[in-house]
């Protein structure tokens, strides 16, 4: 009797917890599912980049399906409706696929078990979408942590599940296929992607990470990774959120590299597994505080006063930092890129989200849901935890005079400006002296390298020394 594969956030074959377990258990009887489901379609923070990247990951998913005498059975509708008439259908018995622990996935997939169980099919969820989940990893005392060098030491300290091969064999269905529709472009879904966004699907993702390895900036990763001009990290991050690649073989990579160096040469590898780590971290906070997805993880920042006393500044200044026009090089290089290719380098991440909460005293809600809708690995645990991390309203260990230095950043992380002018190109004749601040020009200097301070590039819109000095008396009254 068939089963169902319901693929979600684990677009690939290879070390695929859920689609291995049915494989094995009914070796010929696994129909892949995909359904495009119109309720996330038409949420508040979809992005364009994302329905690319998901159309091509699904493409990619179909064809190596069908390399392997499969196919992807795709559906567009509600989830749980479209998952019951496909159980109608087939006469299907299981339905497996792997968790997503973030709330809104958790609510949905609640109600499908119900509804499925309620039309005689068994339900198997999977741990997949992180190496450790939920309440995998707890303190001695049995709590959630809240800090993450304790949680990486306990999460490091664990016996780790090893990827698994893929059974080619099994994934040939014996029964007759369930009707299916093509796959759609993204005009059809009524979206149109703008950015040059990084290629879909499992292939891409296994070849990013080889070349990675190979290329040997993996060796690198702990000396380059904060240069924001340099190649120095993965970009595997919309292959992590989609689950075109499996966090098991990411982590794997980096223990294996390290067997092969020295102990002094291990940075790299080491560093590298830590920041997987920390998307692991995000994910279970959120799972164990879901009031973190709306509000703030520390309660006790509720209180705190966002917003410049009148509203049309706050649009203002948010208009400005959305477009790129703050007057800080680096900030406006950081939100061009992230409007150019849907993707930003971490570092920029918390340079520009420090911006809009410590200077420009905007609420972290605000930065977050327009890195929902720009960013191709738009991520519910991650991007929260990072926001809340810079606004110092989450889980940052430090107090809250963590209040980045928009310029002193630019010139430890781009030093020669290389990454403000590719991003910034009225700032390419801007001599170097003055790349990081260029309303410090004179009047004489502005005219010679043709960018006039508002008229080329904007004046600085807020003071970070007084903004600073604001935040900070609102942080202490507290
Ligand atoms: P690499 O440096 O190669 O790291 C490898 C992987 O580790 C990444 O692909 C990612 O999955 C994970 N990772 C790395 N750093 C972090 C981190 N600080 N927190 C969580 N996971 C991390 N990451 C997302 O995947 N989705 C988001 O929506 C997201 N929003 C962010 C918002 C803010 C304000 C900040 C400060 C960070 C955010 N991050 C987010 C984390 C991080 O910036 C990106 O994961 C990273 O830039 C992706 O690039 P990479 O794949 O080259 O990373």
């Amino acid at each position: 009797m068939p089963v169902i594969h319901w693929f979600r956030r684990d677009l690939r074959l290879t070390d695929n917890t859920a689609l291995n377990q049915a494989l094995a258990e009914h070796p010929g009887q696994v129909i892949p599912v995909f359904v495009l489901d119109e309720g996330l379609l038409r949420g508040r923070d979809v992005a364009p980049a994302r329905v690319r990247f998901l159309l091509q990951s699904l493409a990619d998913l179909d064809e190596r399906l069908r390399q392997r005498h499969s196919r992807l059975i795709v559906r567009r509708g509600d989830s749980q409706e479209q998952l019951l008439a496909l159980v109608r259908e087939t006469g299907a018995h299981a339905l497996y696929f792997n968790r997503d622990n973030t709330p809104r996935a958790r609510a949905r997939d609640a109600a499908a078990t119900v509804a499925l169980q309620r039309a005689g099919a068994r339900v198997e969820p999977h741990r997949d979408l992180t190496v450790f989940e939920g309440s995998d990893i707890l303190s001695q005392a049995g709590q959630p942590y809240t800090v993450f060098t304790p949680y990486k030491k306990a999460w490091l300290s664990r016996p780790r599940p090893l990827p698994a091969d893929l059974d080619d064999a099994a994934l040939r269905y014996s029964g007759d296929w369930p009707g299916s529709i093509d796959l759609p472009d993204e005009s059809a879904l009524g979206f149109a992607c703008t950015q040059q966004v990084q290629q879909g699907g499992e292939t891409a993702a296994l070849a990013l990470l080889r070349e990675f390895v190979k290329s040997r900036r993996l060796h690198a990763y702990a000396a380059q990774r904060d240069q924001l001009a340099e190649p120095g990290t993965s970009m595997l991050s919309p292959h992590l959120r989609f689950g075109t690649i499996s966090p098991r073989i990411c982590a794997r990579a980096a223990e294996d590299g390290a067997l092969t160096v020295d102990k002094a040469q291990r940075a790299g590898f080491d560093t590298w597994l830590s920041e997987l780590i920390w998307r692991e971290f995000y994910h279970q906070v959120l799972y164990h505080f879901p009031h973190a997805d709306k509000g703030n993880f520390k309660r006790n920042t509720d209180a705190l006063r966002w917003g410049n006393g009148d509203a049309k500044t706050d649009q203002r200044y948010y208009e400005a930092w959305c477009a790129g026009r703050t007057g800080y090089p680096v900030v406006d290089a950081a939100m061009r890129q992230l409007n150019a290719i849907g993707w930003m380098h971490n570092r920029a991440r918390m340079i520009v989200a420090s911006f809009l909460t410590k200077d420009l005293l905007l609420d972290w809600r605000m930065g977050e849901s327009y890195f929902m809708r720009q960013l191709v690995d738009g991520d519910p645990a991650s991007n929260n935890g990072g926001w809340q991390w810079a606004a110092s309203t989450g889980t940052d260990a430090q107090p809250y005079f963590r209040i980045f230095n928009p310029r002193l950043q630019s010139e430890r992380f781009d030093r020669d400006g290389v990454y403000i002018r590719r991003w910034v190109p009225e700032l390419a004749t801007v001599p170097d002296r003055h790349v990081h601040a260029p309303h410090e020009m004179t009047p004489l200097e502005q005219r010679a390298c043709k960018c006039v301070i508002g008229e080329h590039y904007p004046a600085p819109i807020v003071d970070h020394a007084a903004q600073k000095e604001e935040i900070l008396a609102r942080f202490k009254a507290l």
